[in-house]
């Protein structure tokens, strides 16, 4: 680390900056966050720099810099865009023992600007020595989606009130905890909506747990949408929300990466429901979300997609309810919008596709109870979640309810995911994809989506799948057909 990171208090001192372009304007703005007596001294200061000056939020020398302009100063931009120019400033002020930096030239500087995230009072710099200012910026990007806007309130918030909790609480480790609990509960919601009677009343509450006359703090639930595989399509609030949890409770469709948002300390319970194989049972599920909120903790439902949608939220967020525990719920990118996003294919279409079903193909003993008519009907779609074992009965039923045979199906097995695979078929070869391509879960089934209806192409990672009637087999291949259908049209 050869540049060492500090903050600079420059309450009533002096900062000057030399040049009046572009360059000179940008360090001007950031210098008019902080309480800085800024000077600046330019041959032809931009009208920007006037209206500053103007407005008596500096003082504006419209001539030719002298060293004299630098004296008394804390630090100094030179910024006037000539090489030849900046010179003679960083060592004028490197002789004052002044910071100096010149723009874009870390050479003759002192110090460099770093780029900074600014959620006033937490401020975040970030510096490469120089070595790649395109790396700093991205992760100025990644912390500023990160931190929200109102992020500061929070601080200033919790500045308030450190007196205060000092002296309310001398044992510093229970300190700690307070602060933990206060600023990952509804404290913080409170703060940033600067709601002072909710912030006031958590603050309050916080105070008699540590006083050891609370109830305990109520624990919450979170019911997470995490989205449909792919790390980086989870919301914001989702990973914020993780940041806070002190449990999670994972679904098995919730990939590692997702996971990873969590704190490392947040204890991981995994209730994964393979398809056929063992699983936590619904009830227990509920009963670990209850017990582990009941305990004060702030429990995260990580489910795949969207919790609401075949997601068996209802049951959770009564018993949840029933326990007394607060629920909150944050959406995620269901699989069907995530899928069709990858293949390109918009679900509604103007004149054409004017209704769009998400239906599930899971079936309860054999049976599938969907309205095959509604279904089978021409201007709407539908999507088909965990749809893959029942794909023939679907077949067999839309088309003896009477959809056409040559209805597009577009099949999106792990959609977003490495090893995701696409397959476009019809509705009568539909059975026969699934077999051939071995189909697995979890798998999104499109029906009656279309490129060409849709005036698009079909993106090339699209495998078209066409069987045909394998001539070496007929009896077998009728036989299977026979075998899948589920109603006759004798003549
Ligand atoms: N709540 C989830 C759905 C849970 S049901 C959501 O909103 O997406 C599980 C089914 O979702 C799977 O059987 C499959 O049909 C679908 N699914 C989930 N993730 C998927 C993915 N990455 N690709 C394709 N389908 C997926």
């Amino acid at each position: 680390m050869k540049y060492f990171p500090i903050f600079l208090d420059l309450e009533g001192r002096s900062a000057v900056v030399i040049g009046g372009g572009e360059p000179a304007v940008q360090k001007v703005r950031l210098l008019l966050k902080t309480p800085a007596r800024i000077t600046v001294v330019a041959e032809q200061p931009a009208a920007e720099l006037f209206e500053f000056a103007e407005a008596g939020r500096l003082t504006l020398h419209a001539r030719a810099w002298t060293p004299a302009d630098i004296d008394g100063a804390v630090i100094v931009y030179g910024a006037t865009g000539d090489k030849a120019l900046n010179a003679p400033i960083a060592a004028a002020a490197r002789a004052r023992n002044i910071l100096v930096n010149v723009v874009d030239e870390p050479e003759p500087s002192t110090f460099i600007t770093p780029a900074i995230v600014d959620r006033d009072p937490m401020v975040v710099a970030i510096g490469s020595e120089g070595a790649s200012p395109v790396l700093a910026r991205e992760i100025k990007t990644h912390l500023e989606a990160y931190l929200p806007a109102g992020f500061g309130r929070i601080a200033r918030a919790a500045a308030a009130l450190r007196e205060r909790i000092a002296h309310a609480i001398a044992d510093m480790p229970s300190r700690r905890r307070f602060w933990e609990r206060l600023l990952n509960g509804p404290f913080r919601e409170a703060a940033l909506n600067q709601n002072n009677e909710a912030a006031e009343g958590a603050v309050a509450h916080e105070l008699a747990i540590a006083a050891g006359h609370g109830d305990g703090q109520p624990g919450r639930v979170i019911l997470i949408g995490c989205g449909p595989g792919a790390g980086d399509l989870i919301t914001l609030r989702a990973q914020q929300a993780l940041q806070r949890a002190d449990v999670l409770v994972i679904d098995r469709l919730v990939p590692d990466e997702v996971v990873e948002h969590a704190r490392r300390e947040a204890k991981r319970i995994y209730v994964g429901k393979t398809p056929g194989g063992p699983s936590a049972k619904q009830a227990d599920i509920n009963a670990i979300l209850v017990r582990e909120g009941l305990q004060g903790n702030v429990v995260a439902r990580l489910k795949g997609g969207d919790a609401f949608v075949f997601g068996r939220a209802a049951e959770e967020m009564t018993a949840v309810r029933a326990a007394g525990l607060e629920v909150e719920v944050i959406p995620g990118i269901t699989a069907a919008h995530a899928c069709a996003a990858r293949i390109g294919l918009p679900v509604t279409l103007r004149g054409k596709l004017r209704e769009f079903t998400l239906v599930t193909g899971a079936t309860a003993e054999g049976h599938l109870d969907l309205d095959w008519q509604a279904l089978a009907r021409q201007k709407q779609a539908f999507a088909v979640y965990m749809g893959v074992d029942s794909a023939p009965l679907m077949r067999a039923e839309l088309l003896a309810h009477g959809a056409r045979a040559d209805l597009p199906v577009v099949i999106v097995e792990n959609g977003t995911l490495a090893n995701e695979r696409t397959f476009a078929t019809t509705l009568a070869d539909l059975t026969a994809c699934v077999e051939t391509e071995q189909v697995q879960a979890p798998s999104i089934l499109f029906f009656g989506l279309d490129w060409a209806a849709a005036g698009l192409t079909r993106p090339v990672h699209v495998k078209p799948f066409a069987a045909t009637t394998p001539k070496s087999q007929p009896l077998a291949w009728t036989q299977a057909a026979v075998a899948e259908a589920t109603h006759w049209v004798m003549g």
